[in-house]
């Protein structure tokens, strides 16, 4: 993986939110192909696919794909499906293939088509027959190891199997009874015949099914064996008619052997093979998949495979697929990262086979642009400090009126009570303050944010010498609408009042890990070895009362303090639950 330089947030062509351009097709070298192709008559439609295998969650990188794949056929007015590529069955699991569909969904995009690999297993042994009965396919019995030895090397050639050469009728025999499970696991496979000589070691002599009795969560114990990617995969796309099959970087040394699976079986020419299809009612669209790479995401602080996030779930040193400090789409959904933020992202990072390591300063970015134009305002006090008004008589309650957002009036406005006891944040007092200091001192003023100017009279202690409470004057003159409202002073601050606001869980998170290449082994450590220990901390503040009211998975922008979404899982009215989402500035730039 090369570091070229990271995309700086502040480098953004064009601000939009929703990834749709006013020339979408000019925008990178896929859109390109495509409307080319359009052009010159070589498609009726654009189909694509997206073909996550469902043995794990969805990760951000699949964000990419997702984008790519669904956002071509919607700009150029095609169809995309979502196909499981469930063709490893001894790792894929339904929970999977329920997330899989949510993500897919919250992100804004809908398939024309649900199909599963396993859907073609039929017309895939079919192929293979052909491919038998062509020569272009042996059952060979080598066992894994004496593959491995007669494959050869990038330098050496590898060698013939001494089974190569076994007639297709022999083929064809042993073949039905691989299918009909009369041979244990292991025992033999079905191999492409192409060219143990070739450069490229995808194409000497790959295996096409191997034998394996495991059930599987769609076709039961159907299938004692079980095709492999590079064929399932090129028939998958021929099958449903892909006309771009878009797929990442480390797919491209494996095109020839796509593209000898789809010319050899030619779908198109031999519609036979399709018929279990018909009998099941699956409308088809044979055609010539072209297979087009692209440069996967990559972004630093993070990991991004499933067999790591796996880990992570397993080993307990995260709480969940959904812990929000997960690279996962159900972990960023939950943490408070919006579909458009997430557009937004694939948007700027841009299309290309250039592979790269985008700095995670972007991704931040990109929801702080989303939530700063979209998420209403609210107060909350994270770490609370009791502030008494002593000229308010005592049970003072009043209500103040409040815009929602401060440049959207559409948003409209919110009640906030107000009273004699307020809570304010801890860190903005200072009995001792440091140069530069603008907030609360002994004797000083400052603003309550839309309440009026309040001095510090008092600071009350506990025996330990911790402060437990502030005594303070409120100005009568500074209050909304009179004519000290706009007195100078030097700062203001946010705060929630004490009989009116609601206690709420407020969760801090923070990056998981806490250096920009966790997946460096080099030092003989793993990312284990580098989570971010603060990279999760729960805190009871208060918030104000329309905070408190919002909907799961509402968004917010607590004023001072950053943004924060009302947590998906356990936030409710009585008990509030936030989950911070991103700081309002880059806290980790200072850093580096
Ligand atoms: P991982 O290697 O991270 O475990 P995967 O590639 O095995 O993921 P698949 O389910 O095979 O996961 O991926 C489905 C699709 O998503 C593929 O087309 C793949 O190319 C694409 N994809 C996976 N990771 C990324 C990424 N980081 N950036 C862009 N596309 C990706
Ligand atoms: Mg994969």
């Amino acid at each position: 993986m090369s570091q070229t330089p990271a995309v700086p947030a502040d480098s953004a062509p064009e601000k939009r939110l929703d990834g749709a351009s006013a020339s979408p097709e000019k925008r990178d070298f896929i859109r390109q192909i495509v409307r080319e192709d359009l052009a010159q008559g070589r498609h009726r439609s654009v189909r694509t696919r997206f073909p996550p295998e469902p043995n794990g969650y969805l990760h951000i990188g699949h964000a990419k794909a997702i984008c790519l794949d669904f956002g071509i056929a919607a700009e150029f007015g095609g169809a995309c499906n979502l196909r499981l590529d469930d063709t490893n069955p001894a790792k894929e699991d339904p929970e999977f293939v329920a997330a899989i569909q949510d993500d897919v969904r919250w992100l804004g995009f809908d398939w024309a088509n649900l199909r599963h690999a396993s859907d073609y297993f039929e017309v895939l042994y079919l192929a293979a027959e052909k491919l038998v009965q062509q020569g272009d396919a042996f059952v060979c019995d080598l066992s894994a190891e004496q593959v491995r030895q007669y494959r050869g090397t990038l330098t050496e050639p590898g060698r013939n199997s001494p089974w190569r050469d076994r007639s297709p009728a022999e083929n064809l025999d042993l073949l039905r009874r691989m299918r009909a499970g009369e041979f244990p696991d292991g025992a033999r496979t079905l191999r492409a015949r192409i060219d143990m000589a070739s450069g490229n070691i995808n194409l000497r002599d790959p295996a096409l099914y191997r034998i394996k009795h495991v059930e599987h969560q769609n076709t039961g114990n159907a299938w004692p064996i079980y095709p492999m990617y590079d064929f399932a995969h090129a028939l998958s796309d021929a099958i449903e008619g892909i006309t771009h099959s878009l797929c990442t970087l480390e797919f491209e040394d494996h095109r020839p052997l796509y593209d000898w699976c789809v010319d050899k079986v030619d779908l198109a020419g031999h519609p036979a093979l399709l018929q279990p299809l018909l009998d099941k009612g699956l409308p088809l669209e044979a055609a010539r998949p072209r297979q087009i790479e692209f440069s996967r995401l990559n972004i630093n602080f993070t990991v991004m495979s499933k067999r790591k996030l796996t880990q992570l779930v397993l080993e307990g040193l995260v709480e969940g697929w959904d812990d929000p400090r997960m690279y996962t789409l159900q972990g960023l959904r939950r943490r408070g990262y919006t579909p458009a933020s997430l557009r937004l992202l694939v948007d700027r990072v841009g299309i290309s086979k250039q592979n790269s390591v985008i700095d995670f300063s972007v991704l931040e970015g990109c929801l702080r642009e989303d939530l700063d134009a979209s998420a209403p305002r609210r107060m909350a006090v994270v770490d609370p400090l009791r502030l008494v008004l002593t000229n308010l008589p005592e049970g003072h309650e009043e209500t103040l009126t409040f815009s929602n957002h401060p440049k959207d009036e559409t948003q409209g406005t919110r009640q906030i009570p107000f009273s004699r006891e307020l809570w304010i944040e801890r860190e903005d007092f200072a009995e001792l303050p440091p140069k530069g200091f603008k907030r609360l001192v002994p004797g000083g003023e400052v603003r309550l944010r839309g309440a009026g100017i309040i001095r510090c009279d008092e600071v009350i202690k506990d025996t330990n010498g911790t402060i437990t409470e502030l005594r303070g004057w409120l100005d009568p003159d500074s209050r909304p609408g009179m004519s000290g409202a706009n007195r100078k002073v030097k700062g203001t601050i946010h705060w929630v009042s004490a009989t009116g606001g609601v206690a709420a869980e407020i969760r801090l998170f923070d990056r998981l890990f806490s250096v920009p290449r966790p997946d460096d082994e080099s030092e003989g450590k793993s990312y284990r070895d580098y989570l971010n220990p603060d990279s999760r901390r729960v805190v009871t503040g208060y918030v104000e009362p329309a905070a408190a009211l919002a909907a799961p998975e509402q968004s917010f922008q607590f004023e001072r303090t950053g943004y924060f979404v009302a947590d998906r899982r356990d936030h409710t009215a009585d008990r509030p639950v936030f989950n911070r989402s991103v700081t309002l500035r880059d806290t980790w730039a200072a850093q580096a």
